[in-house]
């Protein structure tokens, strides 16, 4: 058993009174958000704006909040991982260019809410993930 530590983001952009939120096409298939591992030493807040940098090309984004801490286990060769990731809300920058980083990611796309949370995978994580950071944005 060992432990793994990741950070990453779910961005935020409003359009004509609409929000919309980023979601990725990991290696698995599934529509989750960006993040990746924390670096030795490295804050997890600096860790997520680092991770979408480098996984969706925003630079400077806008940290707004820590959403939550999750955790979750899975097997990788004889090994079992108990995993943690810290997720932020995170505003985009103006006019942002959104791209992919094709060797982890197949794609990556600004999405409603509404279609977020039918299309995202690792619902039990990322549809409460998701409530959070809309009650904020909404509130
Ligand atoms: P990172 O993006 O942090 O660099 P990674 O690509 O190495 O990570 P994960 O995305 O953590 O690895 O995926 C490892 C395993 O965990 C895969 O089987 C993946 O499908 C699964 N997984 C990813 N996110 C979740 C989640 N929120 N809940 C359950 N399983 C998940």
């Amino acid at each position: 058993m060992r432990m793994e530590f990741s950070a990453g983001g779910l961005i935020y952009k409003k359009v004509d009174k609409h929000f919309q939120i980023v979601l990725v096409l990991d290696s698995f298939d599934k529509w989750t958000f960006p993040k990746g591992h924390i670096e030795k030493g490295e804050k997890p807040e600096i860790a997520a704006s680092r991770e979408v940098a480098e996984e969706i090309g925003f630079e400077n984004v806008r940290v707004v909040k820590l959403l939550d801490k999750i955790s979750y286990w899975f097997k990788q060769d004889d090994d079992t991982i108990h995993k943690f990731v810290y997720f932020y809300l995170m505003e985009a920058p103006v006019n942002a260019v959104l791209t992919h980083q094709t060797a982890e990611l197949k794609d990556a796309r600004w999405f409603f809410p509404k279609d977020a949370s039918k299309i995202v995978g690792y619902k039990k994580d990322n549809l409460p993930l998701l409530k959070k950071a809309l009650a904020i944005l909404e509130k």
